[in-house]
C-alpha cells in the first residue's frame, strides 16, 4: 500500500512521462522527471488542480478602482502636508486613506467570496468600489475650489 506522498509522486511521474512541461521556476523541460524536484533549479514540484478560467476580471477591476482612489488620497495628501493647504482639503484625503486602505485589504482578502458571487453581485461590488473612490476624490475637489 502506498502513502499519499508516494501516490502524489507516482501521479507526477505519470503526468510528466509523456508531456513537455516547463518548470514554473526556471523553465527547464520536466519531461520524464523521476524525482519531485527540478533537476535544473532544485525547486520542489507538485501536481495540482488549477482553474481553467481564473475569472479575475471583477477582482482586478475593483482593485484598480480602490487603488486609484487610495493612491490619489495618499499622494495628494502627502504633498498637501508639505504645501500647508487649507485644513478642509486634508480632511477628505485623510478620510480617503483611512477608508480606502482597509477597503483595499478587504477586497484582496475576500477575493474568493467575489468569485463565488453571482455576476450581478460582482458587477455591483465593482461599481461600489469605484463610487467609494470617487466620493473621496470628489470631496477633495469640492474643498479645493
Ligand atoms: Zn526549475
Amino acid at each position: 500500500m502506498s502513502t499519499p506522498d508516494e501516490h502524489d509522486l507516482a501521479a507526477l511521474r505519470a503526468y510528466l512521462a509523456e508531456r513537455d512541461v516547463a518548470c514554473p521556476s526556471c523553465g527547464y523541460n520536466l519531461r520524464g522527471l523521476q524525482s519531485p524536484a527540478c533537476p535544473e533549479c532544485n525547486q520542489a514540484l507538485k501536481l495540482q488542480v488549477g482553474l481553467a478560467e481564473p475569472r479575475l476580471g471583477h477582482f482586478i477591476a475593483g482593485l484598480v478602482g480602490l487603488a486609484m482612489g487610495f493612491g490619489f488620497c495618499l499622494i495628494v495628501g502627502a504633498w498637501g502636508l508639505f504645501e500647508a493647504p487649507r485644513t478642509a482639503m486634508l480632511i477628505p484625503l485623510g478620510a480617503g486613506v483611512i477608508v480606502l486602505g482597509p477597503a483595499l485589504l478587504i477586497w484582496v482578502r475576500w477575493r474568493g467570496k467575489l468569485r463565488r458571487a453571482t455576476d450581478a453581485a460582482r458587477t455591483t461590488t465593482v461599481i461600489a468600489a469605484y463610487v467609494l473612490s470617487a466620493v473621496f476624490v470628489s470631496w477633495f475637489l469640492a474643498q479645493a475650489k
